[in-house]
């Protein structure tokens, strides 16, 4: 088992879902784990659950995310791994989108993760060493209809990982994004409300479709992709640099 007990990992979005999924492989490994997210409650329900430290923070926010830093650092030191997890999927045809709209999602899914790692990144210099980690989505490898801000946002995402794994290649910090496909967290639950809501298909022949592009048939799981932050954050992944590592049972 990999063993994380002398790092700092920090995870946004950590209050459910994936962040919560990752937070909690991180602590059961030993780590220190700080989550960070908007809501105090469900933070602090987990973080009850698996030692945690709960900090609220908005990632479009750099005020916000700087303080949060702060307040994790104060209690656990220096970070050593940063996953910048938290982002949202709104869905709209493109020839409703407004310039907002694709703002909200360029903000979120991209600017958060521009900002929380640049936050996190001169404790990973002053160490010589660290991991930025980005939850990207097989829509940032791949088109996808009605989620044109969202896809790009996550193409960003995929192009600043790439980018900056090249520049601190020689730093030892390593840059990677995870791109998993369809997995039924609260993101997808609400997607599936609102498409059944908006074309009167049952849940079922939504959630079917989501699965279809999947050659494995099948949700992917949020311990499939904790398991691949732990072992990006990993030594033995020391030399696995600039990758966008699809979790997607072969859908790209
Ligand atoms: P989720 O809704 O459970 O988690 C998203 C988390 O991000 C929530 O805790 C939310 O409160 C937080 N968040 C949203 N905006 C924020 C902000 N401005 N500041 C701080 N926190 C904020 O959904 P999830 O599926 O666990 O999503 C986690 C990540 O995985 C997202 O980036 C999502 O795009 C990505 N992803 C999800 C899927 C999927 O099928 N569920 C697939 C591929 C990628």
């Amino acid at each position: 088992m990999m063993d994380f007990s002398d790092k700092h990992i920090v995870v946004t979005g950590g209050g459910s879902g994936i962040g919560a999924s990752i937070a909690t492989a991180f602590a059961a490994a030993g780590g220190t784990v700080s989550i960070l997210g908007r809501r105090m409650d469900p933070l602090e329900q987990l973080a009850d659950k698996i030692g945690a430290t709960p900090v609220i923070c908005d990632v479009t926010q750099r005020d916000s995310v700087n303080q949060a830093l702060a307040t994790a650092r104060a209690d656990n030191g220096p970070v050593h791994t940063a996953i910048a997890n938290a982002g949202s999927a709104k869905s709209k045809a493109f020839a409703r989108m407004s310039v907002d709209d694709l703002n909200d999602m360029l903000n979120v899914n991209l600017v958060g993760v521009f900002n929380f790692w640049q936050a996190c990144l001169a404790d990973m210099q002053a160490a010589g060493g660290g991991r930025l980690i980005a939850i990207a989505s097989i829509a940032g490898l791949k088109g996808m209809s009605n989620v044109s801000g969202y896809c790009a946002a996550k193409h960003g995402v995929v192009g600043l990982t790439r980018a900056l794994a090249l520049e601190l290649a020689l730093s030892d910090i390593t840059v990677n994004a995870i791109c998993p496909g369809y997995i039924k967290t609260p993101l997808v639950t609400g997607a599936i409300e609102a498409i059944t809501a908006k074309t009167g298909k049952s849940a079922e022949t939504v959630a079917n479709n989501m699965i279809a592009g999947n050659p494995q048939g099948r949700f992917i799981s949020v311990e499939e992709v904790a398991s691949a932050a732990l072992w990006l954050a990993s030594e033995g992944a020391a030399s696995v640099n600039g990758h966008a590592l699809a979790i997607s049972g072969g859908e790209i």
